[in-house]
């Protein structure tokens, strides 16, 4: 390959990637977890981001780091507190399908300034999140995409 020919066939690669093929796996809680518990679950898990579900198991609120040490703050007791108090909330959650094209998904992360992305399918109108993209998903791509 010439420069030229080599960089269309790395953007073309680029292109046909989706979501569903570097997704990895989402760690969910329920929204009535406490603040304590969730940054249990987040050293344990080695994640940055929690995803909140309801009752019929539904995407209902995004955890990050932020939110919790915010939550440590103002005095709440965080064994008793529920994290849908310091939660991302729907609609304000920016979501993405696991057929969408990863430089969607990537977009989004640099346009809303988050860390990471809830991959959701529709089950009978609740969303079900089945995913996660973050930041490490996209450099994953890139370093292979090199090597
Ligand atoms: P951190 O707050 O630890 O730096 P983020 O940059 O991902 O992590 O989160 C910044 C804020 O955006 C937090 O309040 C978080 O709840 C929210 N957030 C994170 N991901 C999403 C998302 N996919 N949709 C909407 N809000 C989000």
């Amino acid at each position: 390959y010439t420069g030229k020919e080599s960089e269309e066939v790395m953007s073309s690669k680029i292109r046909n990637i989706i979501v569903s093929d570097v997704q990895s796996v989402p760690i969910l809680i329920k929204k009535d977890t406490s603040i304590y518990e969730a940054i249990v679950k987040m050293f344990l898990e080695d994640v940055g981001t929690l995803y909140a579900i309801d009752e019929d198991n539904g995407l209902a609120g995004v955890i990050s780091r932020k939110d919790l040490l915010r939550g440590t703050m103002g005095g709440n007791d965080i064994e008793k507190t529920p994290v849908s108090v310091i939660m991302t909330r729907k609609p304000s959650i920016t979501i993405c399908y696991p057929n969408d094209l990863l430089i969607y998904a990537a977009n989004q992360l640099i346009e809303k300034q988050i860390d990471s992305l809830p991959v959701v399918e529709n089950h009978d109108g609740v969303e079900r999140v089945i995913g996660r993209i973050t930041k490490t998903n996209i450099a994953r791509v890139f370093v292979n995409l090199m090597e």
